[in-house]
C-alpha cells in the first residue's frame, strides 16, 4: 500500500508531478495517494521526495 506521511511532507508537489496518476495535492497542501497503482514512476517518486515521505 502507497503511503504518504503527511506529518512528514512538506507540500513541494515533487511527487505529483512525477507521478500524478497516484499523487495529488490536497487541499490541506500535503500529497496524497489518489489511487494504489503500481506504476513504475512511484518508485521514482519515493526516492525524489526530499523528505522521505513516501513508503509501499
Ligand atoms: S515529494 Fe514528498 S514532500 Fe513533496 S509533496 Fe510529495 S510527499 Fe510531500
Amino acid at each position: 500500500m502507497i503511503k504518504v506521511d503527511k506529518g512528514k511532507c512538506i507540500g513541494c508537489g515533487l511527487c505529483a508531478n512525477i507521478c500524478d496518476e497516484v499523487f495529488e495535492m490536497g487541499d490541506d497542501g500535503k500529497s496524497h495517494v489518489k489511487a494504489q497503482k503500481n506504476l513504475p514512476c512511484v518508485k521514482e517518486a519515493i526516492s525524489s521526495c526530499p523528505v522521505g515521505a513516501i513508503s509501499k
